[in-house]
């Protein structure tokens, strides 16, 4: 196998005033990997998009050799015991899925969802096979993949530890185009100490021995804002969260995040935005 290239790094940019402020500020922040929402995060209307700045956007970004990655809403859970949230939430993402190819994304990050308080989780694990296997059995075998994100835990999450995710993929026969986005907030948040020395790679190991070898696709590099275990998922600026900088020197280092892109979903502005992208490429270079 050739080495594969160093990790792209970059960042969630917001498309308020569409995709080609959305790319003026990936140029800005000096992004060379971007996550964008496709639609209303907090809602479930689909926004058939405009094809042309699409097709701009993807030209584009291949031109400027950006990867782009699609969050799909916060509202999809496919754990849901709700019979409107579970259709709607195939609706959101094959719509996530189709507006993927259009602006040239590699993957969509949904998140690994959660059961209602009281119900049972085996139930909400094996609905991921009855919505979920479908969507990704009609899907376009080299179109984008469909990247689980597991979550900061709390509640019944479906996936929180990567552990977690071993059930999460058997459920979906370790279809070809799943794969993982690690966020390290919520690792941190869901138990695991990547604030520790070694406590990085001893995370991305379980990660591989619990889905595998190249399944991990993408990493939202997040601080912490809260401790340990916390279950809160609030994000800090690299390095001035409990994580710290030396964590994520540490990712860069595993042999499982070799050339996986790698964005932050930190507070702030352009500017704070620029300096995390920054550190980060530091940490990978240094
Ligand atoms: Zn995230």
């Amino acid at each position: 196998m050739p080495p594969r290239k160093p990790s792209a790094v970059g960042s969630h940019v917001p498309v308020a005033g569409g995709l080609v402020k959305a790319l003026a500020y990936a140029r800005e922040i000096g992004a060379q990997a971007v996550q964008i929402f496709v639609s209303n995060p907090r809602g479930w209307a689909p926004s058939a998009g405009d094809p042309a700045h699409d097709e701009a956007f993807r030209e584009d970004c291949g031109a400027s050799g950006i990867a782009v990655y699609v969050h799909a809403p916060y509202l999809v859970n496919f754990g849901s015991p709700t019979e409107m949230t579970q259709v709607k939430s195939v609706e959101a993402v094959r719509h996530c899925l189709t507006r993927a190819t259009a602006v040239g994304a590699r993957a969509v990050v949904v998140h690994a969802g959660s059961a209602v308080a009281g119900a049972h989780r085996d139930e909400a694990l094996a609905q991921l096979r009855t919505l979920l296997l479908p969507l990704l059995e009609s899907a376009e075998p080299d179109g984008p993949r469909l990247l689980v994100e597991p979550t900061a835990g709390g509640g019944q999450a479906l996936a929180a530890t990567v552990q977690q995710l071993e059930p999460w993929f058997a459920q979906l026969d370790h279809h070809p185009l799943l794969g993982v986005c690690l966020d390290t907030c919520h690792a941190f948040a869901a138990g695991h100490d990547v604030a520790l020395p070694g406590g990085m790679k001893k995370t991305l190991d379980a990660l591989v021995k619990s889905v595998g070898r190249g399944r991990l696709a993408l990493v939202h590099a997040n601080d912490s804002k809260d401790p340990l275990g916390s279950l809160r998922d609030r994000h800090a600026s690299i390095g001035a969260g409990h994580i710290g900088k030396d964590a994520f020197a540490e990712l860069f280092r595993h042999s499982a995040t070799r050339g996986v892109p790698v964005v932050v979903e930190t507070p702030g502005d352009a500017s704070a935005h620029r300096h995390d992208i920054e550190l980060l490429c530091a940490l990978r270079d240094g």
